[in-house]
């Protein structure tokens, strides 16, 4: 009798351990987060205030278009296994917005990291039809924002390491404000004159309000919908009375449109930048890496500020841009 009793104290004991375990995560184990990201800005953020306590798997790689991209089955396993998933939100991404909102209301530990930037700072441009403009990652200092969204959801599933996230998280804020003030004084290097930048989606909405830039997307707020020939006809007026020299094609977005413009414009085309997604991991340029965020940001103004400044003739510019994608 009182072994049996033992036993099923023993039991009962095993079973919460196995619960807790269940609910709480792999860290409780001495083993790394497991966490999942969408988009590839968001998994190099997770990363710099994880550090060694989390494994990240971003779901969209260089070139993935989060406005279009649907679950695979994989992916909904790799959702469902994380201890932690980050997402953009504010509709980016469009197609598992549903998905992240369900998986909320279940046990799972799920985060927004753009709640943590304050509504009054975000964009609401008319032609994103009452919603708010996802782009944030293009103004580096609103984006420092998100990182005390990834200290809260980390420490929330993983409170062992809760000091590590806050100083973390700190560091990482830091090295956030440099890079915006080093972005700040790349742009400055343009007279404002000269600073409109035409690009293929409405994606540059944050970058031109933090750095001074007038932009022009060809397509609204986001991929789904295709440029129309009347859009296109009306930039490439827009283009020639603004004496605009090069206009930019994106990582993300197929670049039949624009170089068609650039075309039927007579002017060249600056350079592919990273508009929804970063670059390939362990690509350098100028000594920094194109598949981190920092890379990104540097890689778009140093192309952007490079391409608008130059007196370069449309043809000699136009065979050096395909040289180097060669
Ligand atoms: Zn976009």
């Amino acid at each position: 009798m009182r072994m049996n009793r033992f036993m099923s104290l023993l039991l009962r004991r095993g079973s919460l351990m196995l619960a807790l375990g269940s609910v709480c995560c792999a860290a409780a184990w001495g083993k790394p987060l497991r966490v999942v990201a969408t988009t590839s800005m968001v998994a190099d953020l997770v990363s710099q205030v994880g550090g060694a306590h989390v494994k990240v798997a971003g779901l969209m790689g260089p070139g993935v278009d989060p406005h279009l991209y649907k679950a695979t089955a994989s992916d909904v396993v790799k959702l469902q296994r994380a201890d932690v998933i980050f997402y953009n939100g504010l509709l980016l991404e469009g197609k598992m917005t549903d998905l992240f909102t369900k998986m909320a209301r279940t046990k799972k530990h799920v985060y927004a990291v753009t709640d943590a930037v304050p509504s009054d700072r975000l964009l609401e441009p008319p032609a994103f039809e009452g919603h708010y403009d996802p782009h944030v990652w293009f103004d580096v200092k609103l984006w420092a924002h998100g990182a005390r969204a990834v200290i809260e959801g980390l420490s929330a599933a993983d409170p062992a390491h809760k000091e590590d996230y806050a100083a973390r998280g700190a560091a990482t804020e830091k090295k956030l404000a440099e890079l915006h003030a080093w972005a700040l004084a790349k742009a400055d290097e343009l007279p404002a004159a000269k600073r409109i930048l035409v690009t293929s989606h409405d994606a540059y909405n944050y970058f031109g309000r933090a750095y001074g830039f007038k932009v022009i997307g060809l397509q609204g707020i986001s991929t789904v919908s295709e440029a129309a020939l009347a859009d296109m006809a009306k930039l490439v007026d827009y283009i020639k009375s603004h004496g605009v020299k090069a206009i930019f094609v994106e990582s993300s977005v197929p670049h039949a449109t624009i170089k068609r413009i650039a075309q039927d414009a007579g002017v060249r085309v600056g350079g592919e930048l990273f508009s929804d997604a970063m670059g390939t991991p362990g690509e350098i340029e100028n000594g920094y890496d194109l598949g981190t965020y920092e890379g990104m940001v540097k890689h778009n103004l140093t192309t952007i500020v490079g391409a608008l400044k130059s007196v370069l003739s449309p043809i000699r510019a136009h065979r050096v841009f395909f040289m180097k994608r060669r």
